[in-house]
């Protein structure tokens, strides 16, 4: 059966992008009415260490390990003065351990320097932290603070992103940018999780399943199994 036209003759291009999101958010927001950051935390410091984690790591393999890991760092300064060989044995089956925990080390010490102990609340100063790019402090504003500066891209919200057309760019930076210029802000933090969620259950990286999703009549790669892939695959590489 032919796709409707994405866009309204004579539509500019960014209002019918916009259009087709609204819808898209719409089927998304009912499909997955329980979405939700699959991190497991209590405070804000917890999320941003468990986010440094998740890097190339499945969320669930990072639950298991900061199950453990919580109740022995419980602060900043903890981090701070970890032992290093120890750290990494404690955060090891997360992958990367070597440099996450470097990182963790760093961040540690830098939250005790200059903010207290406390994990600041501005992008800006969440991107001094060792370890912590624009994925990770979206992540911690967004859903330790209820902030939303930006939107979160990780890999599935850029393998989506390109698949439903929304943006071939090539860096996470740059999808956000995208994202942000068709997304109402009131949907900043919420989007990647209903993405993630469709990314996880339909729209997966390898064999998505456009017969049975539901956004295949406004998707302009439905059928196409390979669309999206390497986008994804280039975000995921990014903390
Ligand atoms: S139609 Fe296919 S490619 Fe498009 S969002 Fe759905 S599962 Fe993904």
């Amino acid at each position: 059966m032919p796709k409707p036209p994405l866009r309204a003759p004579g539509e500019p291009g960014l209002a019918a992008q916009r259009r087709r999101m609204q819808v898209i958010i719409r089927r998304l927001r009912r499909a997955y009415p329980d979405a939700h950051c699959s991190l497991n935390y209590a405070t804000p410091l917890e999320l941003l260490v468990a986010t440094i984690l998740s890097a190339q790591c499945t969320d669930a393999r990072v639950n298991l390990v900061t199950k453990d890991l919580f109740q022995k760092y419980r602060s900043a300064a903890d981090y701070a003065q970890a032992d290093l060989e120890t750290l990494q044995e404690d955060i090891r089956p997360t992958g990367f351990y070597r440099n996450k925990a470097k990182a963790l080390q760093g961040m540690g010490k830098r939250l005790a320097e200059a903010f207290g102990g406390e994990v600041p609340r501005a992008m800006d100063d969440l991107l001094t932290l060792p370890g912590v790019a624009r994925k990770t402090a979206n992540v911690v504003l967004g859903n330790a603070f209820g902030q939303a500066p930006g939107i979160v891209v990780d890999t599935h919200v850029a393998r989506l992103s390109a698949r439903l057309g929304f943006s071939n760019a090539p860096t996470p930076e740059k999808i956000e940018r995208d994202l942000m210029a068709i997304v109402p802000p009131r949907h900043y933090v919420m989007l990647p999780h209903w993405l993630i969620f469709h990314g996880r259950a339909v729209c997966r990286a390898r064999g998505p399943r456009c017969g049975e999703c539901m956004l295949a009549d406004l998707c302009p790669s439905a059928g196409d199994g390979q669309a999206g892939a390497q986008a994804g695959a280039q975000a995921a590489r990014r903390p």
